[in-house]
């Protein structure tokens, strides 16, 4: 049966181009890139050679990008990071309602330490609230940590006037990009961002690496004892042959930015378009024009999206009911319930997210097995 795959939030498959550049460093040049002789200098200049096409592509200096193991690990360096090193200025950190478990869970942590969370409200269709983030603020601020785009109703969050807030009032901007890098243009001058976190599985690396941007001057700690690696900020050998997939991908995905840009939202508008005209009621969560390119979240009244998925997949379809890292949660997703979505509509919630190889005609697909499914599963209840 042929797998046809709309979830490319949750991950992406490696290319073949980063494949082909990361195969040599697993056999041929294998060596450690701290190792002095020259098969560690091969490594060590690998790893340089990825940072630059990290930093290029983001606007930044190759000294401002460490490696890590994932999404996850870049957003609790950069929170449990940045507020450790700046405990004697402050313990308030400002965050929003609908980040990810790995920003959120580690908000609760530092919350047992000592430090103190404003968590954000967002409205209807996903954004915070600059006002209520302008009176959040209090001397002891030290970090403000708003994603760029949500990965559950790919809503973009107005970064700029965030990271201009932060900055009028002294405040070090962290932004968790893991959704946005690849498909949104990013420079972080620009943006006004001072910590950015990115999964290279998101945009066709392999999963098990990431990076964290951390603007030159910004005050910081390693959160993991060990090595001197990574400028002394993140312990453990580098895992060179990810490395160079996560610096070809993004070289690649932004060399062909606008092409894919194009492709994703044409593809995105069409589903939302003919899902809307389909004879079943439906709700589109997040803002209809501030989203991800690629991404598609609809709530139908009366539908299990459990039931759904299965149907979906027997017919080779891969979406996803909410994100993938709150699969076997029974609770709904925090974010649909920030946005004011009743247990209900919540539950009967699909995501689809579109990637570069999916074509009009697997959309075509996915929408006639919608317009059979959903009719048949609310006959059944
Ligand atoms: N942040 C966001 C917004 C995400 O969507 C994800 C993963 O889905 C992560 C962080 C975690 O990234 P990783 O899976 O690389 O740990």
């Amino acid at each position: 049966m042929k797998i046809r795959y709309f979830d490319h939030a949750a991950t992406t498959p490696v290319s073949d181009t980063v494949l082909q550049a990361m195969l040599p460093y697993f056999q041929l040049e294998y060596g450690n890139a701290s190792s002095m002789y020259s098969l560690g200098r091969a490594s060590k200049k690998a790893l340089e050679e990825a940072r630059r096409k990290v930093a290029n592509n983001i606007g930044a200096n190759s000294k401002e990008i460490y490696f890590t193991s994932c999404g996850s690990e870049s957003d609790n360096l950069a929170i449990k990071g940045t507020a450790y090193a700046n405990k004697e200025k402050g313990n308030h950190i400002i965050t929003s309602k609908i980040e990810h478990p790995a920003v959120l869970n580690t908000c609760k942590t530092l919350e047992k330490q000592g430090f103190e969370v404003t968590y954000l409200n967002v409205d209807k269709n996903g954004f915070i609230d600059l006002e209520q983030l302008v009176n959040s603020i209090k001397p002891q601020t030290i970090l403000i940590s708003i994603m760029f785009a949500n990965n559950e109703i790919g809503t973009i969050e107005p970064i700029k006037k965030i990271g201009e807030i932060a900055h009028k009032n002294n405040i070090i901007f962290h932004t968790d990009s893991v959704q946005a890098i690849g498909n949104i243009k990013i420079n972080v001058n620009e943006y006004n961002i001072d910590l950015l976190s990115m999964s290279g599985h998101k945009f066709y690396a392999p999963k098990g690496v990431g990076a964290l941007y951390v603007r030159e001057g910004i005050n910081f700690e390693k959160i993991q004892d060990g090595g001197h690696q990574e400028k002394d900020k993140r312990a453990g050998t580098e895992n060179v042959a990810e490395i160079v997939g996560l610096g070809k991908a993004i070289e690649d995905i932004y060399q062909e930015y606008e092409k894919y840009n194009e492709k994703l939202t044409n593809l995105r508008d069409y589903y939302i378009e003919q899902i809307e005209k389909s004879n079943f009621d439906c709700k589109l969560n997040g803002d209809r024009k501030n989203r991800l390119p690629g991404n598609a979240n609809f709530s139908f009244p009366g539908v299990n999206a459990q039931e759904l998925l299965l149907a979906l997949d027997e017919k080779g379809i891969c979406a996803s009911a909410g994100s993938a890292c709150s699969t076997g949660n029974p609770l709904p997703s925090h974010v649909l319930t920030a946005i004011g979505l009743s247990k209900e509509l919540a539950n009967g919630t699909l995501r689809v997210s579109f990637g570069k190889d999916n074509t009009k005609e697997d959309v075509d697909f996915l929408i006639q097995n919608l317009r059979e499914i959903i009719p048949s599963i609310i006959q059944k209840q």
